[in-house]
């Protein structure tokens, strides 16, 4: 923890995810004395166990190929009207200044010439089949952090070879799909990770940092280069309200509570309420839980929502998160314990399917996460048993393909797993008829359900649901599989199942804010001083997911948009705001 921190300051940001960080170095690089209050003993929250990806929609390496007026087009059909126009349209003209913004930081966004990514609603006007999102270049060497290394959250384990070696998105995906080249990828990382004997003989932890760790550690090592401070263990409890506008906050700080000056400003950075069960059962409803999220454990339970709704503000999108289905993986490394790890890519690969509890299926598997968790809801309303579903897949895609942390057959066979794993998290039967018992499915409707699928399979054509029929669908699919890259039969013993909970990657609804990311009053007024991004604020991406990268992406964009705000509002606290609310 920096301890040269003292209680005046221009702007308080809460929370130290990707938003957070960005405000806190522009908030200082435009002149201003910024401090980043965060809960956890660690920083980077959600931000720092994510992909690290950004959508940015029109970005340099798009030219010629997308406009701004083609991603309005596209964002508009995504949020159906949800979200106003110049919240959308400040979103597509600033991304791509936070590319450059972040580029100046050291912190470099590329576009992989063969990951290229598509959006995620192929249909809607304006989708590209790819481009947009953006991902960021490791930081070869952490140890640029000091002390401030080891305080930054880690990656998941899956995102790693062996729980240790730390891998970009290129890594990751030659790896696991085998690529041609695989075996020098894996060579060279080994080599690189125990080559390193200096930091070998200290941690296990590899100074090269990637992916979500990449932006959050980059992020890190710009705030201490302007010796901005970050105060770890530091719980925003309330918001100050002098005058009829926010000018700090309270925290809980080592067991003390403690005031906070803002003089400009305060940022709500401080995520969603997805580990909040109270709030979750009041906003979501019961068909989901925490517990199922693919976020880090206990922070974000929606603090920066109560003090916002504490001092008046509205709401927006409280019935929505980033739906992701995802698996109950049991952790090797610690005894009695289960992460729920988001199931990605996976369902849009051959010889694989799901099924509701019915043994029916209920969407084109192959759709992005986000909206196979919403499809998930829709078949759970309709049916009554959906959520959890079954991912059910036979002994060929075993063989051949990862599954969550779960590598394939041929790397892993079952000989290799902890026996535990079988009929608990991994299920496996020499039929479908015992595979159906095992999960407690109908046993001739799951029969039905692969007979109808396989006989597409063979045609190459989903007749029911249009898997494989758009780039999307196709995108995540074996390439070397024909007719069709997605669609496989379900032939080959033995058979499988991993259960599919309703999962998350944070809730996306909070207070509501316009084009300047200013928190507004049920009367639709700006409460003066008061700011929110990122997954404490009601989303600009309204119910939808457009394509990889939105959350972080939004979240940055509007930490700018912010700071920008900050600097040009001048203090003229809200009439009507003022009318409404006391100072405490
Ligand atoms: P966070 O990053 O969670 O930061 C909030 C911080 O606020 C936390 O550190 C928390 O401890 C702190 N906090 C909470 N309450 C308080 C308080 N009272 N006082 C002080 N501090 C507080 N999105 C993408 O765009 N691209 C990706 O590639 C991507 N990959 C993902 C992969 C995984 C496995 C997961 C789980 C998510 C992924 N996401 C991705 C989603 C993305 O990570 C989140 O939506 C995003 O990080 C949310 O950012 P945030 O700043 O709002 O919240």
């Amino acid at each position: 923890m920096d301890n040269n921190a003292g209680e005046n300051f221009d702007v308080v940001i809460v929370g130290s995810g990707a938003g957070g960080m960005l405000a806190a170095i522009r908030a200082h690089d435009a002149g201003l004395r910024a401090v980043v209050v965060e809960k956890s003993d660690r920083y980077g929250g959600t931000s720092a166990v994510s992909g690290g990806a950004i959508w940015i929609p029109n970005n340099r390496s798009l030219q010629g190929r997308d406009s701004p007026s083609m991603a309005m087009e596209y964002l508009k059909a995504c949020t159906e009207n949800a979200v106003p126009e110049a919240k959308l349209r400040y979103y597509v003209d600033m991304a791509p200044q936070l590319v450059d913004y972040l580029s100046a930081l050291g912190i470099k966004y590329y576009v992989h010439p063969e990951l290229t990514y598509p959006d995620y609603y192929p249909k809607h006007p304006g989708a590209l089949p790819g481009g947009r999102t953006m991902f960021v270049a490791p930081l070869e060497d952490g140890h640029v952090l000091g002390e401030e290394f080891y305080r930054l959250r880690e990656s998941y384990p899956e995102f790693k070879l062996m729980n240790r070696i730390s891998l970009d998105l290129e890594e990751g995906s030659a790896l696991l799909y085998r690529k041609p080249g695989w075996l020098g990828v894996l060579g060279r990382a080994m080599l690189r990770y125990w080559g390193d004997i200096g930091c070998r003989r200290r941690t296990r932890r590899d100074r090269r940092l990637t992916i979500g760790n990449a932006l959050i550690g980059g992020l890190r090592k710009a705030m201490l280069e302007r010796g901005i401070p970050l105060l770890l263990n530091t719980c925003m409890k309330e918001l100050v309200v002098t005058d009829g506008r926010v000018t700090g906050v309270v925290v809980l700080r080592e067991g003390r509570r403690q005031t906070l000056s803002a003089h400009k400003g305060v940022i709500l950075a401080s995520g969603g309420f997805e580990q909040s069960t109270e709030l979750r059962e009041r906003h979501l409803g019961h068909q989901s839980s925490g517990e199922w999220s693919a976020t880090p454990r206990d922070n974000n339970v929606g603090d920066g929502l109560r003090a916002a709704q504490a001092i008046g503000a509205d709401t927006a999108f409280l019935d929505q998160a980033w739906w992701a289905p995802t698996i109950r993986m049991p952790s090797q490394q610690a005894p009695n314990t289960n992460r729920h790890m988001a199931l990605f890519f996976e369902r849009g690969l051959p010889h694989s399917l799901c099924v509701n509890r019915n043994g029916v299926r209920f969407t084109n598997e192959t759709c992005s996460y986000h909206q196979f968790g919403q499809a998930m809801l829709r078949d759970q309303a309709l049916t009554g048993a959906n959520s959890p579903c079954w991912f059910v897949f036979d002994g060929e895609f075993r063989r051949k393909y990862p599954l969550g942390g779960l590598l394939p057959g041929s790397v892993a066979p079952d000989a290799t797993l902890p026996p535990d794993w079988f009929d608990n998290f991994l299920y496996r039967a020499d039929s479908l008829h015992q595979l159906a018992g095992k999960i407690g499915v109908p046993t001739d409707a799951l029969a039905d359900t692969v007979a109808k699928f396989n006989r597409c399979s063979e045609a190459g054509v989903d007749k029911d649901f249009g898997r494989g029929d758009d780039f999307y669908s196709r995108y995540f699919g074996d390439p070397s599989h024909g007719p069709s890259r997605t669609l496989g039969s379900l032939a080959k013993g033995p058979y499988y199942a991993v259960r599919l909970d309703l999962g998350d990657l944070g809730t996306k609804g909070g207070p509501k804010t316009d084009e300047s990311a200013r928190v507004l009053t049920v009367g639709g007024a700006p409460i003066p001083g008061l700011y929110a991004i990122g997954n404490v604020a009601g989303s600009v991406m309204g119910g939808s997911y457009p394509g990889a990268g939105a959350t972080l992406g939004s979240s940055m964009t509007f930490a700018m948009a912010a700071v920008n705000s900050l600097l040009t509002q001048q203090d003229q606290a809200d009439e009507r705001f003022e009318e409404r609310i006391t100072a405490p």
